[in-house]
């Protein structure tokens, strides 16, 4: 029988209460801190474990057995000394993988210094998000592969509507490749290239930045 992972969250604010809800809701063992035992009671009903600790407190941590989980996201964000202290702290007491949220920039470069094996940017992230979708609505989601390498979901526009994949030559023209094409929530992962397109589909499709950008303002709806 395969183990499932288990998780302990410190810092129970809205981004780390709402990580810790969700793994609980999908079955997952959780354990959630926070110095603010208030917080703390907020999500009691919700997951495993809840416990009132202050995470810069080594002893509180070893006590609490924190070593034993797979992965640890450190969501504390104001307070930036006590980011830090607590990753030194885990790391040092061998956490396998270590998530950390980061206030800004210089917090970010030294929790990757650190060790931190990732570091999220959760405002920032969300901001570039929100004004990437303002200026590209057809663009529904967008994953980054690497720096210049991403998958987007682009919607069809009025443009692509009855046009196949092989008229509408995406590879050659933009050296971007589609993955699938998902229409009335399936996922076509084998399209056919002489297959028209429906309006409301959607095409999964890899690239490098720039390409994509190229693609979707060609097809963008004037
Ligand atoms: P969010 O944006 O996720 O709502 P926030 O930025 O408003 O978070 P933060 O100040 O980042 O809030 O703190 C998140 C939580 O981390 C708070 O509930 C706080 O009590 C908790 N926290 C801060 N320092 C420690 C610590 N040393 N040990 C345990 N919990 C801590």
């Amino acid at each position: 029988m395969q183990v499932r992972k288990q998780f302990a969250i410190i810092g129970l604010g809205r981004f780390g209460s709402s990580i810790a809800k969700y793994l609980a809701e999908m079955g997952y063992e959780v354990l959630a801190v926070d110095d603010d035992a208030s917080r703390v009671q907020e999500v009691a009903h919700a997951v495993t474990h809840a416990v009132s600790a202050d995470s810069t407190d080594e002893e509180a941590m070893k006590a609490l057995g924190i070593r034993n989980f797979d992965v640890v996201v450190i969501a504390i964000g104001q307070d930036i000394q006590s980011s830090i202290l607590t990753t030194l702290i885990l790391k040092d007491l061998g956490v396998p993988y270590i998530i950390v949220k980061a206030q800004n920039e210089l917090h970010g470069k030294v929790l990757n210094k650190i060790g931190a094996d990732k570091v999220v940017f959760p405002e920032r992230d969300m901001g570039l998000r929100v004004a990437h979708s303002l200026i590209s609505p057809n663009i529904l989601e967008h994953i980054e592969l690497s720096d210049d390498t991403s998958i987007v979901e682009l919607k069809v526009s009025s443009a692509m509507i009855g046009k196949s994949l092989r008229q509408l030559d995406i590879r050659q023209k933009f050296n971007c490749n589609v993955l699938a094409v998902k229409r009335n929530g399936d996922m076509d992962i084998t399209p056919l290239p002489n297959e028209s397109l429906a309006k409301d589909d959607v095409l999964v499709i890899v690239g490098k930045n720039d390409q994509l950008t190229k693609l979707e303002q060609a097809y963008a709806e004037v």
